[in-house]
């Protein structure tokens, strides 16, 4: 059983370590390796018609990865006429969630390289991913088992990001879909072909196509399925700015009090003190802060180091920088991708040069000649006040404190508005319970990393600006897919 009591393992993924693993990876990847992938709406009944717009490798510009037929006001309004809550009892739905979760697992090389190619993911991310996935679908359909009578509340609404394509995308329907709601999902605009081979393999391990149907396209498209009165839910992962329309929207358009699961932005901090260990600090400093190109949302965007220690760790944290190769994330050698498009990477670097015309930049790597990459960054800052908004890349700002200064960066953290990640590298044990006390976040890391929380065993989301619960991958998050079963009274 896992840490909820569910008889439920996590998916076992792939040991990269493991030569004959790795080969057959190789294999089964490398026909997918130029291929195009048409994307087209999957709604019931209907044929998406129009131009294709090609959309290409954020690493390799002249890549072609998919041509893609985004869901116009035809599709959505399908969708919505379609839609027809899967009325099969749990163990049925649970069942065909379970058989999904191994028919992604099979399909790993097809997987592997889309992740790779559509969304700029090396190969640890993408096994990373895949696991994850397999693991929502088999964790909410122990839960669907665990909840029998759940009663389903009708259409839900599940608008996804290009950061995890895969895993955030299922999540979301496979929660919706073990309560025994229809989904109308709509993948992220960068990340359509993962969608589309998701949702395919869902329908084949047996999900009705009336349960759930995929919409790709852009902001337009998410706009239509949420301001709709037959919308009894949405879950949405992705900006703060963009949940705040939603809310609005929602408060037009749906019955009042339709459930909004948002799971937003973050400006999330580390504390090392001077009793860290630095070895373990800065590797886990490289990994919250660059890994993933810093595209999650649970990544490390400011750390507080200690001043008497904050030369040594950060002469330490410059080497460590050093070693990192960016690159093609196909190449196995390649630790740091590109970031998801030419909006983010100029986004960011607008960022990067204004530090650098004041003065701020500590060090940064060196980019490759093509593609979207964004260089890793180390900016100096006086407080995390100074951050007027997420930089969503591999941009790490630095602040030093005094010793006596403890409490009030604790108070600058929280001031913030956003509760998401919190890291503690320390070796005072008191310290470690007076911080997760006093520090208002979602999830917090005690002399580790802070990124990669685990289906089942971590659930995973912020407070105040970062999102509005309930944390996925923890047994509060189905009931809120689910309505109130009717109260009989009889005389
Ligand atoms: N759950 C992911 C993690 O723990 C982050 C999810 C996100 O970036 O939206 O790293």
């Amino acid at each position: 059983p896992d840490l909820f009591g569910a008889e439920r393992a996590n998916s076992k993924g792939f040991d990269l370590t493991h030569e004959p693993t790795l080969a057959a990876i190789e294999k089964a990847r490398a026909p997918h390796k130029d291929a195009v992938w048409d994307v087209t709406p999957q709604v019931a009944g209907f044929v998406g018609t129009g131009e294709a717009a090609p959309m290409v490798n954020p690493a390799r510009p002249g890549d072609v990865v998919s041509r893609v037929i985004a869901a116009s006001p035809a599709a959505v309004t399908a969708a919505f006429d379609a839609a027809t809550p899967w009325d099969a009892p749990a163990g049925a739905r649970a069942d065909i969630l379970d058989a999904a979760a191994g028919a992604f697992e099979a399909h790993y090389g097809e997987i592997f390289a889309i992740l790779t190619r559509e969304a700029g993911k090396g190969l640890p991310d993408a096994v990373a991913e895949l696991r994850e996935a397999a693991d929502f679908l088999r964790y909410y359909a122990s839960e669907a088992r665990r909840m029998p009578d759940a009663k389903a509340r009708g259409i839900w609404t599940c608008i996804s990001p290009w950061n995890f394509p895969l895993a955030i995308f299922t999540g979301q329907i496979a929660a919706a879909l073990a309560a025994g709601n229809a989904v109308l999902a709509k993948p992220a605009q960068q990340s359509p072909a993962i969608a589309q081979l998701a949702v395919r393999l869902m329908h084949e391990a047996g999900v009705p196509t009336a349960a759930l149907q995929c919409l790709p396209g852009g902001g337009n498209v998410g706009a239509a399925l949420t301001a709709d009165a037959r919308v009894a839910g949405v879950a949405f992962t992705g900006s703060t700015a963009t949940a705040r329309k939603i809310a609005s929207s929602m408060a037009d358009h749906c019955a009042p009090g339709t459930p909004l699961i948002a799971e937003t932005g973050g400006l999330n901090a580390m504390i090392v003190d001077s009793t860290a260990l630095p070895e373990h600090a800065v590797r886990d400093i490289v990994n919250g802060a660059f890994r993933s190109a810093g595209q999650r949302c649970s990544a490390l965007r400011c750390l507080y180091v200690q001043d008497d220690i904050a030369d040594k760790l950060l002469t330490m944290l410059k080497g460590a920088m050093n070693t990192l190769t960016l690159g093609d994330p196909w190449d196995l050698s390649t630790d740091i991708g590109p970031v998801i498009d030419a909006d983010a990477r100029t986004g960011i670097n607008a960022h990067i040069t204004q530090a650098a015309g004041e003065g701020r930049v500590l060090h940064q790597l060196a980019v490759p000649g093509m593609g979207e990459f964004v260089a890793p960054t180390i900016i100096a800052l006086d407080s995390i006040a100074q951050l007027e908004r997420e930089i969503f890349g591999p941009v790490l700002h630095v602040v030093r404190f005094k010793s006596q200064d403890l409490n009030k960066v604790i108070d600058a953290i929280n001031a913030t508005g956003y509760g998401l990640t919190f890291g503690l590298h320390t070796r005072i044990d008191d310290r470690v319970e007076t911080m997760v006390n006093r520090i208002d976040c979602g999830n917090i890391y005690v002399n580790r990393d802070q990124i990669g929380a685990i289906v089942g065993s971590q659930p995973f989301g912020g407070e105040g600006l970062s999102g509005t619960g309930p944390k996925a991958g923890g047994p509060q998050y189905l009931p809120r897919f689910t309505a109130p079963r009717p109260a009989i009274a009889t005389p």
